[in-house]
C-alpha cells in the first residue's frame, strides 16, 4: 500500500516559506499531477516526498509510516528527472542494472528485471548502446527503465518531458499513462504544462506561491475552477 499523506507540510529557507501548509492525500496507485508556474514549490514538494529535502514542519506519511526522518534510500520510491542524468560511460543495460547491483541483487534477477523493463519500454534493441548514441526520447525511456527495475511502489517524476520536442512529448505522455496502468504503482508527477496535467492525471493539484489552489480531476477543474488563478492557468494558451 503506498498512499501518501502530506499533513500541514511546510518548507522554509531561512525567512522564506516556499511550501505553505500543504494538506494532501494521494491514494494508492493514483496518478496525481502537481501543476503550477515556475517557482511555485512543485519540485520542493516532490523532493520532500523523495527525502531529498528535509521537511521544515508537518508530517509526511507513506503507507502507514511517518517518513520525515526516513532517509531517501530507505523509502520505497524511484525518481525520474527532466535531465535523465544517465551514466555516460555505461551501456543502457548497465545504466538500468547499476542501482540493483549496488543493492547486491541476484544477477539472474537483475537480468530478468532489466529485460522486462526494456521490453515494456521498447528499448530492448538499445541495451548495448551508450547514452550518447540515443535520441532524447530514447534517453528518457532509459531513465524510466532505471526507475522501473527497482519496482518501487511510488514513482516521482519531475518535468520528465520538458526537454523533448512537442511531437515526442505527445508520444511520451501516452507512454507514461500506459506505464502507470501497467505498473500498479502510485505516480506523483510534476509539470508546469497544463496539457500534460489535463491529459494524464487522475487528479490535478494546482499550486501557486507555495499553496494549493485546488485539487480535482481534470474535467471538474475545467468545469469548476475554484478561483481566477486556476481558471487563468488551466485556460491559458501555451
Ligand atoms: P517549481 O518546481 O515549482 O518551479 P521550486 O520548488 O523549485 O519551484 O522552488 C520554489 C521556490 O523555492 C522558488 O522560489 C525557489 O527559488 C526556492 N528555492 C528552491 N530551492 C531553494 C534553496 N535551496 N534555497 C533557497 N530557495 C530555494
Ligand atoms: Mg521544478
Amino acid at each position: 500500500m503506498a498512499s501518501i499523506t502530506l499533513d500541514k507540510l511546510n518548507k522554509t529557507y531561512g525567512a522564506l516559506t516556499v511550501v505553505h501548509d500543504i494538506d494532501l492525500t494521494i491514494a494508492d496507485k493514483e496518478f496525481i499531477i502537481l501543476v503550477g508556474p515556475s517557482g511555485c514549490g512543485k519540485s520542493t514538494t516532490l523532493r520532500m516526498i523523495a527525502g531529498l529535502e528535509e521537511v521544515s514542519s508537518g508530517d509526511l506519511v507513506i503507507g502507514d509510516t511517518i517518513v520525515n526522518d526516513v532517509p531517501s534510500k530507505d523509502r520505497d520510491i524511484a525518481m525520474v528527472f527532466q535531465n535523465y542524468a544517465l551514466y555516460p560511460h555505461m551501456t543502457v543495460y548497465k545504466n538500468m542494472a547499476f542501482g540493483l547491483e549496488l543493492r547486491r541483487a541476484d544477477r539472474d534477477e537483475i537480468d530478468r528485471k532489466v529485460r522486462d523493463a526494456a521490453e515494456v519500454l521498447d528499448i530492448t534493441h538499445l541495451l548495448n548502446r551508450k547514452p550518447k548514441a540515443l535520441s532524447g526520447g530514447q534517453r528518457q525511456r532509459v531513465a524510466l527503465g532505471r526507475a522501473m527495475v527497482r519496482s518501487p511502489e511510488v514513482f516521482l517524476l519531475d518535468e520528465p518531458l520538458s526537454n523533448l520536442d512537442a511531437k515526442l512529448r505527445a508520444v511520451m505522455r501516452a507512454e507514461i499513462t500506459k506505464l502507470h496502468r501497467k505498473l500498479d504503482a502510485t505516480f506523483v508527477y510534476v509539470t508546469h504544462d497544463q496539457i500534460e496535467a489535463m491529459t494524464m492525471a487522475d487528479r490535478i493539484v494546482v499550486m501557486n506561491d507555495g499553496r494549493i489552489q485546488q485539487v480535482a480531476p481534470p474535467q471538474e477543474l475545467y468545469d469548476n475552477p475554484a478561483n481566477l488563478f486556476v481558471a487563468g492557468f488551466i485556460g491559458a494558451p501555451r
